[in-house]
């Protein structure tokens, strides 16, 4: 794998490490990143200054002195969180026949709705769990995901309707349902909405994404985002495979001339056979993905309106503030099972939507078991117990924790064990050394929300170099 090779061979640079850190070639003409990745500590340096630097050592002494610290905090982050979200189904069927959906055709196309009083029992449930877990200040997260939960739109409005002052509601949907009605009761309870849709053109978008009668859906996709200009708590996501590789620009180009503030790119997961067909290979996915980021930098240059790549603004903020990440495929253990868990509509309960479909993974039922049991199951505990150090291409690679090895899930399922890695490991490493070189040419304000940073603290500002 190349990965070894570009990291290691990055070494030479700059005079003998102690150890603990390690030279990272970031691809940068003027700067190279010095990291110690067991604690995502990092710093760039000049390439042709390294050697004064660590000859100097303030440097190293700085980061000796607070390395501690460092390694405290993800050791936080990474083992100590509590669930604080739930990626709830309300519904096991779907009106689409997507190519690569995790969750088997047989359940979207004949399964069951959950039922209002089912619905509403679990609500209660989760909000005697969370009551338990969470200070009352905060709020924890419905995330309301599929199958197509508008199939189920009455019971899930009355559950938004009604628990509204204890947790945020946010609704991923394929748009098909979402008529003017339903986007006045979501914006008016302050949903997150996610949209999905998978190329500018109605042709491309159709090889993924179609109805079970071949039908397509792009117009009503359009229609919806259409609707949804002016509100801030929307987003679109586009799975990147290999039906569309070639429309990321132009996607790009697209949402941002909705003007749609965020969307996600993300790389098709290979955990089911239909996701393994749509696979793209690391070196045509990453050329694609990196083009479409430098795209949304020219748009925003160009308008002064940003169209935020959700995804890729998550890795930024791994590698800035750590602690202040959204979103939690990133890390090790990523978040299935411990920072959220997920519900199938008949109770079952999983470490994330991606495990829907893999009975194996079952951790228990909310309507029988305690959740805090289920976290403790074994099922959860494979998927939490993974980590970068347990897997032998991660545990040697600088980016481990600006990564986080994803997905358990794909890893599990297409490479046979949970200390495999997952696809795209390269696409993941050109992705962090883009990151790195963003912040080496202080525009990495630029792909983040407004903003982003509030609430969080510097823990470590080095202006030596
Ligand atoms: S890495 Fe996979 S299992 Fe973990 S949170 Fe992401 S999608 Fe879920
Ligand atoms: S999957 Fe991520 S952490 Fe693992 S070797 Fe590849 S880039 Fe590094």
């Amino acid at each position: 794998m190349s990965l070894l090779a570009d990291a290691k061979g990055a070494a030479p640079v700059g005079g003998r490490l102690p150890d603990g850190l390690e030279w990272f070639d970031i691809g940068h003409s003027d700067y190279t990143a010095l990291i110690d990745a067991d604690t995502a500590f990092w710093s760039l340096v000049r390439t042709d200054e390294a050697a004064r630097v660590i000859e100097d050592g303030a440097l190293v002494r700085q980061w000796q002195d607070k390395r501690a610290s460092f390694a405290e905090e993800m050791e936080l982050l990474r083992f100590n969180l509590k669930p604080s979200a739930v990626y709830f189904n309300p519904t096991e069927r779907c009106n689409l026949d997507c190519a690569y959906c995790y969750i088997p055709r047989d359940m979207r196309k004949n399964g069951e709705h959950m039922s209002r009083e089912t619905l509403l029992d679990a609500m209660e449930r989760l909000h005697a769990y969370f009551s338990s877990i969470m200070p009352p200040d905060r709020k924890p997260q419905i995330i309301f995901h599929g199958a197509e939960p508008m199939l189920n739109r009455d019971a899930m409005f009355e559950a938004i309707a009604q628990y509204g002052d204890r947790f945020r509601f946010g609704v991923q949907t394929n748009a098909t349902l979402l008529d003017e009605e339903a986007i006045a009761f979501l914006t008016g309870h302050g949903c997150g909405i996610g949209l999905s849709l998978d190329a500018p053109v109605e042709a491309v978008a159709d090889r993924s994404r179609k109805r079970w009668n071949g039908d397509s859906v792009f117009a009503s996709t359009l229609t919806a985002i259409d609707r949804l200009k002016g509100y801030a708590g929307f987003n679109v996501i586009c799975t990147m495979n290999r039906e569309n590789i070639d429309q990321l620009v132009p996607m790009v180009e697209f949402l941002h001339e909705r003007e749609v503030p965020a969307c996600m790119l993300n790389f098709v997961r290979c955990t089911q056979p239909g996701g393994r067909e749509s696979w793209v290979e690391d070196a045509v996915v990453s050329k694609a993905y990196l083009a479409a980021l430098d795209r949304t930098h020219e748009l925003f240059r160009a308008t002064g309106r940003k169209l935020v790549v959700a995804n890729f603004a998550n890795i930024l903020i791994s590698i800035l503030a750590p602690t202040a990440r959204r979103l939690m495929c990133d890390i090790s253990p990523c978040g299935g099972g411990r920072s959220f868990f997920a519900l199938a509509p008949d109770g079952t309960l999983y470490p994330c939507s991606e495990f829907i479909g893999l009975p194996d993974f079952a951790g228990g039922n909310l309507f029988i078991d305690k959740i805090e049991d289920v976290l403790e199951t074994p099922p959860f505990k494979l998927v939490t117990g993974r980590k970068v150090e347990d897997i032998a291409e991660c545990a040697v690679c600088p980016v481990r924790h600006f990564c986080g090895s994803p997905c358990p899930a794909e890893a599990f399922e297409a490479n046979g064990g949970m200390d495999k890695i997952g696809a795209y490991c390269d696409a993941y490493l050109d992705q962090a050394k883009y990151a790195f070189r963003l912040i080496a040419d202080g525009i990495e304000a630029d792909y983040l929300w407004d903003g982003w940073d509030d609430g969080t603290e510097t823990t470590f500002g080095f202006g030596g170099c």
